[in-house]
Formats: C-alpha cells, sequence, structure tokens
C-alpha cells in the first residue's frame, strides 16, 4: 500500500498504479476534503411498522455527490475512510446531522445510524454518542446504532462491554445485514442486541425461492422468542410486503416504502404519510 502522508501522496498520480488504486487513493484525497467542506449528506429511509404502516424510524445513509467523479456510493468510500482513519470525523457528522434532524420529527419516530467496526472500536465513542444526544435533546430512546457481523467478527475483546454500556444510555443496538457473517448465530448468543436487520439478499427472493422463505420465517420467530424486534432490509415489492406481514415481521424498509431521501424530502414524505404509508395500501 502507497504512503499516506502528505510529503508523499502526489506519488500516488505517477501512473505507475493501477486504476483501481489510482481511484481508490483519489477517493481518499477528496475525501479528506469533502470533509473539511462538508459536502457529504446525510438521506434518511424510512422503516414501517408492517403491521400498522406507520412510520417507526428512519435509517441515516450517507451520500457524497463528488463534482467530477459523480455520486460514489457509501460501499465505496466508507471501507476507504475506514483505513485512511478519516472515519472518525466522518462517523461523528453523521451521528450529529442525524440526531439535528431527528429532534424535529415526530417523537415516535427513531433514528438509526450506521457504525463502521473503526467507529465501534474507538474509546471516544461513548462520550460521543453521550455528548451528541445531550447538545441535540434527543432522548437515547430514540437513538438506533447499526452495527454489522463483519464488524463483530474483527473483534473479540471489548465488544461485550461497549455493546452493554451503550445500551445502558438507553440506545437500541441493531445487528444490521443479518445472515450475511460467519457466524451470525453465536452472536446472538453472546450479545445483546434490539433488532436484527435481516439482509435484503434473503428478501430479493423471498417469493421465489422456498428457501429464503424459510430462512425469514425462522428469523423472524428465532427474533421474537429472543425478545428482539426485526426489520426486513430490500423490500421492493408489493409480493414481498404482504408476505413479511403475513409472517408477522415487524418492520420493513426498501424502495417499496420509500427510497433514501435528502431531509427535506424526507420530512414531507412524514408529513404526507402521518398516519401510515399510502403507497403499502391496494
Ligand atoms: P446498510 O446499512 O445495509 O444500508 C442499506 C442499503 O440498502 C443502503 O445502501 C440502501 O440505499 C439500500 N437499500 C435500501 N432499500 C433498498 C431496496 O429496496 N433495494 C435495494 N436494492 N437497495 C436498498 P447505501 O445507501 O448504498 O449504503 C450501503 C452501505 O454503506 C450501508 O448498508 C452501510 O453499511 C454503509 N453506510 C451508509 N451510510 C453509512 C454511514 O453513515 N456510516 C457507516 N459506517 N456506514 C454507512
Ligand atoms: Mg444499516
Ligand atoms: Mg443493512
Ligand atoms: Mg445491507
Amino acid at each position: 500500500r502507497a504512503k499516506r502522508d502528505g510529503r508523499n501522496r502526489y506519488r500516488f498520480f505517477d501512473g505507475s498504479l493501477d486504476s483501481a488504486a489510482r481511484r481508490r487513493s483519489m477517493i481518499e484525497q477528496e475525501l479528506a476534503i469533502a470533509v473539511a467542506e462538508e459536502s457529504l449528506s446525510i438521506n434518511f429511509q424510512p422503516l414501517v411498522d408492517a403491521q400498522t404502516r406507520t412510520v417507526v424510524c428512519a435509517e441515516a445513509l450517507l451520500r457524497w455527490n463528488h463534482p467530477t467523479l459523480g455520486a460514489i456510493s457509501p460501499g465505496e468510500f466508507i471501507p476507504i475512510a475506514e483505513e485512511s482513519g478519516q472515519i472518525g470525523a466522518i462517523g461523528s457528522w453523521v451521528l450529529r446531522k442525524a440526531c439535528q434532524h431527528a429532534v424535529n420529527w415526530p417523537e415516535h419516530i427513531r433514528i438509526a445510524v450506521n457504525l463502521s467496526s473503526r467507529q465501534f472500536l474507538s474509546p471516544g465513542l461513548l462520550p460521543l454518542v453521550e455528548s451528541t444526544l445531550k447538545q441535540n435533546a434527543l432522548p437515547a430512546h430514540r437513538l438506533e446504532l447499526e452495527v454489522t457481523e463483519s464488524l463483530l467478527m474483527e473483534m473479540t475483546i471489548g465488544v461485550e462491554e461497549t455493546l452493554a454500556s451503550l445500551s445502558k444510555l438507553g440506545l437500541r443496538i441493531a445487528l444490521d445485514d443479518f445472515g450475511t457473517g460467519f457466524s451470525s448465530l453465536s452472536y446472538l448468543r453472546r450479545y445483546h442486541f434490539d433488532k436484527l436487520k435481516i439482509d435484503q439478499s434473503f428478501i430479493s427472493d423471498l417469493e421465489t425461492n422456498p428457501d429464503s422463505r424459510a430462512i425469514v420465517e425462522a428469523v423472524i420467530k428465532l427474533a421474537r422468542d429472543l425478545r428482539m424486534s426485526v426489520a426486513a432490509e430490500g423490500v421492493e415489492t408489493k409480493g414481498q410486503f404482504e408476505l413479511l406481514r403475513h409472517l408477522s415481521c415487524g418492520e420493513i424498509q426498501g424502495f417499496l416504502a420509500g427510497r433514501p431521501m435528502p431531509p427535506e424530502q424526507f420530512e414531507d414524505y412524514l408529513r404526507q404519510n402521518s398516519i401510515s404509508v399510502q403507497r403499502l395500501y391496494g
């Protein structure tokens, strides 16, 4: 891996690196500017109670529209920010913005924020979360933090303590992308989560693949028996929604109920769907 210090940074562009590596180092440098100029933004995507069809939560999703490279997905730049150490600044910015917006929403709507492994590992996480909630006067029970199995896989020591002290603040912890890691079930025994988010790969072929259906059904039951709530990610069709509702899934998230939206648009969405989400009917 090429050096990252200031003096050597332009060596990235001497043509000796392949284009993937060049794009990567460019993103790393541009990200520093984006953070400084606050040219990142967040979108909010609704999570809807499958039975009542009311919005109960919104997930904050980072967006970066680069002047020349165009939209760069968080799936691409978050891992780079993780490695370069920029995730600390980005993560605290997302948390702050998310809380600032959420405090203006109806009180029953929670805000979900994704955590990356480096953020989770950082000793500054707990005081950051605590002070951000306090500064924005957001009750802790309105915040959900999403962690992934891959995050847990990278760590052994301190995970339990960190999860416990976060829970003690009164917020909720969700296990994101559930089912895609290597030892999902052992994590459920080792750690306490308030919510499971079933990965969208199980939802996308829910209607056509009996195996996916069996897994989803079992996970919903498992979550209930372990006293966790459960959400399905990537719900795109009416058929998927009806099936999940029938299986007593708690919450749904996906393009069917609503795409990730800029904050103002999300507030319009909330006003238009204040009783229940219209597009989930009929
Ligand atoms: P995730 O947390 O699992 O977020 C869900 C992803 O699924 C989002 O992709 C969302 O736009 C997408 N999605 C939602 N509904 C549908 C649907 O119906 N169909 C399909 N095909 N996709 C749907 P996005 O926004 O590109 O984010 C990708 C990942 O990047 C996230 O996965 C999360 O792991 C990470 N990420 C995003 N924002 C942040 C952040 O602020 N911090 C950290 N650490 N990671 C973030
Ligand atoms: Mg997530
Ligand atoms: Mg997810
Ligand atoms: Mg996912």
